[in-house]
C-alpha cells in the first residue's frame, strides 16, 4: 500500500519512518502525480498556516477535498488535524473544511505548550500509548457523525469520519507504529 505524506513542511521524515516499521510504502508528496499515485495520505503536524498556504497556492487542496470526499483515507497530525477541521474556533479561516469537527488552535497555551501523556486509546491499542503533544489543537466540538476515539479532560483529541482520522498529538515520534497501522486499515484495499 502506498501512503503519501504531504511534504511541503513539519514531520515528514517522522511519518516516513513510521509508515516502514508499519509495512506501507511511504510517498512524500508534493506534487499533484504524487497524489495521484498513492491510497491515502497522512497530514502532518507543523504549521497550520504554511501548510494550508501551500495547499492553496499549489492547487493540492483543492484535489485533496475531491479525493477525500471519494472515499481516500486521510489522516491529519496535530497541524493536520486544523486543517481537516470544519471550523477553528480561534480563526476567521478555514482550510480544507472535510470534517465536521471544531477544533481549538494553540489549544493548551503557553504554560502547556508541549507534553507528553500514556493513555490507552481503545480502538487502536489496548495498552497505554504515548501521546505527545506540540502546540497542540483540541476539538471542542463533534458533529453527529464523528467518531470520538479519545477525549483528555473532556476534549476531543482523537476522532474518526468514515475515511477521516484527526489525533491533536503526535504518534510518528514515538516508537509505537500502533496508529499507523490503524491508518493502513483505513484503506479499503487492505481488507
Ligand atoms: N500550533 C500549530 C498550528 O497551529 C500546530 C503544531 C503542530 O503541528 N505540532 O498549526
Amino acid at each position: 500500500m502506498k501512503v503519501g505524506v504531504l511534504a511541503f513542511q513539519g514531520a515528514v521524515r517522522e511519518h516516513i519512518n513510521m509508515l516502514k516499521m508499519a509495512g506501507a510504502q511511504p510517498v512524500p508528496v508534493k506534487k499533484e502525480e504524487e497524489l495521484n499515485d498513492v491510497d491515502a495520505l497522512i497530514l502532518p503536524g507543523g504549521e497550520s498556516t504554511v501548510i494550508g498556504k501551500f495547499l492553496r497556492e499549489t492547487g493540492l487542496g483543492k484535489i485533496i477535498v475531491e479525493k477525500a470526499k471519494n472515499g481516500m483515507p486521510i489522516w491529519g497530525t496535530c497541524a493536520g488535524m486544523i486543517l481537516l477541521a470544519k471550523k477553528i474556533v480561534n480563526e476567521d479561516y478555514v482550510h480544507l473544511g472535510l470534517m465536521d469537527i471544531w477544533v481549538r488552535r494553540n489549544a493548551y497555551g503557553s504554560q502547556l505548550d508541549s507534553f507528553i501523556v500514556r493513555k490507552p486509546v481503545p480502538a487502536v491499542s489496548p495498552k497505554p500509548l504515548e501521546l505527545v503533544f506540540i502546540r497542540a489543537p483540541y476539538a471542542e466540538k463533534a458533529l453527529p457523525g464523528v467518531e470520538v476515539l479519545l477525549e483528555l479532560d473532556g476534549k476531543i483529541v482523537a476522532a474518526r469520519q468514515n475515511n477521516l482520522l484527526a489525533t491533536a498529538f503526535h504518534p510518528e515520534v514515538t516508537d509505537d507504529p500502533s496508529f499507523h497501522k490503524f491508518f493502513l486499515e483505513m484503506i479499503p484495499s487492505s481488507k
